[in-house]
């Protein structure tokens, strides 16, 4: 299935052949651009424009009665975004809900589930995390009256960008109340295995809950065919959804009863909601967990997004993705191994095991070959101290896309035309 040749007009060929490739005609793809950014933030489609603007209008003409007579109601808008998004991570409809934020989502999910008893009292996570997910295990321990650093256990990693699932599991002892670990490790886009780490972790008594921001929307799930108790995930990456959007969070429906504890009166039963009670009566659902009246303009270009999304379908988007990457660390190697441009992957070799993007890295001059790269219309991403993100994305990327960007690597080395640039960092990379 994975056959590349090292020549253009291989590239050309698979983008004839690419039955997604209609997509990149509904995304603004920035001028004169080759936007390899899409795991930070995804792009604008057409669809998602729309849905803005109708929902916009809405309120310009409907006022208040927008909450029962938008075209999608907006008192039921987080439960329809979460039903139309269920597919993709393999959650039944319920389970799903479209509110927040991912970081307030892990607060109000770990207040719930993070519960110290006897011996248990300790959060397990690893220490390529990203470090808002860190922050708010530590915030969550500290309110429960536990340490932040010694109640939580960091599983570390051998050579700083990929883990091993055995060193997951070694350090899943009795002591250990929760798990919360990435789908993704944000930096090397591995991609960790899920359903063994849930089975495991069940076998020995521990909840265990994903952060999936670096995999919705690319990665299809099985969230509930593996029993995952709780899940969060942005919807600015692979989503589209747009800066900031809405995020989900994901509870099975074995746990629903179970008391929110960020409680929020959006959380109570829609059909009590109204009466207005001073006694939370919480939602036998996911929607239990939101807490406030859902940004509904936040949440709006969602809507448009899931349909695209939907339109070309979770298995043939995260194919086409497998056939970029792989296509890119084959010309990375072709073209970038040997000296003097020495580049390194850091991303797992099978294309099973990573998500959507492809790093690198390389001794020297890393950044100012990044800085280079940005300068030829290129969009990746950099994180220090020497780490260059590639995110081809199937929806609005090409097989010609990813061949370019190779070559403008290659022409920055072969002309040293880094030497050009300054090493100062923006404060957005
Ligand atoms: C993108 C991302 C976040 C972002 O958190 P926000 O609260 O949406 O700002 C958090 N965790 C992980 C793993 C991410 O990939």
């Amino acid at each position: 299935m994975l056959y590349f040749e090292k020549e253009q007009s291989f590239a050309h060929k698979m983008d004839k052949k690419d039955s997604l490739s209609t997509f990149r005609d509904r995304f603004y793809i920035p001028g004169g651009t080759i936007y390899m950014d899409g795991n930070s933030l995804g792009l604008l489609s057409k669809d998602a424009e729309y849905s803005v603007t109708r929902i916009l209008n809405e309120w310009r003409d409907l006022a208040i009665k927008g909450w029962l007579q938008g075209k999608t109601p907006w008192f039921y808008f987080a439960e329809e975004i979460g039903k139309k998004t269920a597919n993709l991570v393999g959650a039944n409809p319920e389970e799903l809900i479209m509110t927040g934020t991912t970081t307030v989502n892990i607060h109000s999910l770990i207040s719930s589930f993070y519960k110290p008893e006897d011996k248990r009292t300790k959060i397990l996570a690893d220490e390529l995390n990203f470090p808002s997910d860190i922050y708010a295990l530590k915030g969550q321990l500290k309110l429960k009256g536990f340490h932040p650093e010694k109640d939580l256990v960091l599983v570390p990693s051998e050579d700083g960008y990929l883990l091993d699932e055995e060193d997951i599991v070694n350090l899943m002892t009795d002591e250990v109340a929760v798990a919360f670990l990435p789908s993704v490790l944000y930096r090397s886009g591995q991609l960790l295995d899920m359903k063994y780490l849930t089975q495991k972790a069940h076998e020995k008594g521990i909840l265990i809950g994903f952060d999936c921001s670096h995999s919705a929307g690319l990665v299809p799930h099985k969230f509930s065919e593996w029993g995952i108790d709780f899940a969060v995930f942005c919807s600015y990456k692979y989503l589209n959804g747009g800066p900031g959007c809405s995020a989900f969070l994901y509870v099975n429906e074995k746990h629903f009863g179970k008391e929110p504890l960020l409680a929020g009166w959006f959380g109570n039963n829609k059909e009590t909601q109204f009466d207005m009670s001073l006694v939370f009566d919480p939602a036998q659902n996911a929607g239990a967990w939101q807490i406030s009246s859902p940004g509904i303009l936040g949440s709006a270009p969602m809507e448009g997004s899931i349909n695209l999304i939907n339109e070309a379908g979770i298995k043939k988007i995260r194919e086409k993705s497998k056939q970029l990457t792989s296509y890119l660390v084959f010309l990375i190697q072709e073209y970038l191994g040997g000296e003097p441009y020495s580049f390194r992957i850091v991303s797992p070799e099978n294309p099973e095991r990573r998500s959507g993007h492809i790093a690198i890295t390389r001794d020297q001059e890393l950044f100012r070959i990044n800085e280079a790269l940005k300068s030829k219309g290129v969009v990746p991403d950099f994180r220090p101290p020497s780490l260059i993100r590639l995110a081809p994305s199937p929806l609005y990327n090409s097989y010609e896309d990813v061949w370019k960007v190779v070559q403008y690597l290659k022409e920055i080395v072969d002309k040293e035309e880094y030497t050009s640039f300054s090493s100062q960092r923006d404060a957005i990379s």
